[in-house]
């Protein structure tokens, strides 16, 4: 029998792990350990939450690109669109002066003008020629409004104004 070094001795313990927790995970009577597990190492650690939600909330504040990209490449693989775009694809298309391309509000995180990706086309993917940086009240109203509802609404402030 040849010895093991300690190193071979652990891949071999993390490779038959793996092999078992793969089967395992997707058994309904594992799952709910599992996550009674996870529940409760992570509220017996006081502060961890609360840790990494200020450490991602600030990330996201001061390198919002990053976070565009990421929140676009989930929504491209749900959607089954094209996703061929970078960082520095989304950092190109940034307006220099910082404003909104499409009503010229000055961007500012986390408030309702906060820099937000827009699929120019939608539907046709994230692509570097089909991507602009504009507000995030813009992009909800792009994204849900029609352009009848805007008439309605300008003309009933018309009317009140
Ligand atoms: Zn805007």
């Amino acid at each position: 029998m040849t010895k093991l070094t300690e190193t071979e001795r652990l891949k071999r313990r993390h490779a038959s792990h793996k092999k078992w927790y793969d089967k395992v995970r997707k058994d309904p009577k594992y799952i709910e350990k599992f996550r009674t597990q996870r529940r409760d190492r992570w509220h017996s650690t006081p502060g961890k939450a609360k840790f990494w939600n200020s450490y991602y909330r600030d990330r996201r504040d001061t390198h919002p690109e990053e976070w565009m990209l990421h929140a676009a490449r989930q929504r491209a693989t749900k959607r089954h669109r094209p996703f061929e775009i970078e960082k520095s694809d989304i950092l190109a298309v940034w307006p220099v002066s910082n404003r909104c391309v499409d009503c010229g509000t000055e961007m500012v995180v986390r408030t309702r003008c906060a820099p937000s990706l827009d699929e120019i086309v939608p539907g046709r993917g994230y692509t570097p020629t089909n991507i602009s940086v504009i507000c995030k009240l813009c992009n909800t109203h792009k994204s849900d409004s029609s352009l009848e509802w805007f008439e309605r609404v300008a003309a009933r402030i018309r009317r009140a104004t």
